[in-house]
């Protein structure tokens, strides 16, 4: 069993709180015609999220 102190080390990043790991690449806004220049990967939830230029979020569930 780790140690609790283990979790209160140091201060983890908001990548690191979330689990998400950030992609440097774009991709295509559903709601406007302004791409993200960077998205997230949730390997936890085989989730995609990115934010385009405009604000707009979205998300895409990868099955498999
Ligand atoms: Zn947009």
């Amino acid at each position: 069993m780790p140690s609790i102190n283990e979790f209160i080390g140091p201060k983890p990043t908001q990548d690191q709180v979330s689990g998400l790991e950030k992609i440097i690449g774009s991709k295509p806004c559903a709601k406007c015609e302004l791409d993200s220049t960077e998205y997230f990967w949730d390997p936890n939830n085989f989730i995609m999220t990115w934010t385009c230029i405009g604000g707009h979020n979205n998300s895409l569930k990868v099955n498999g």
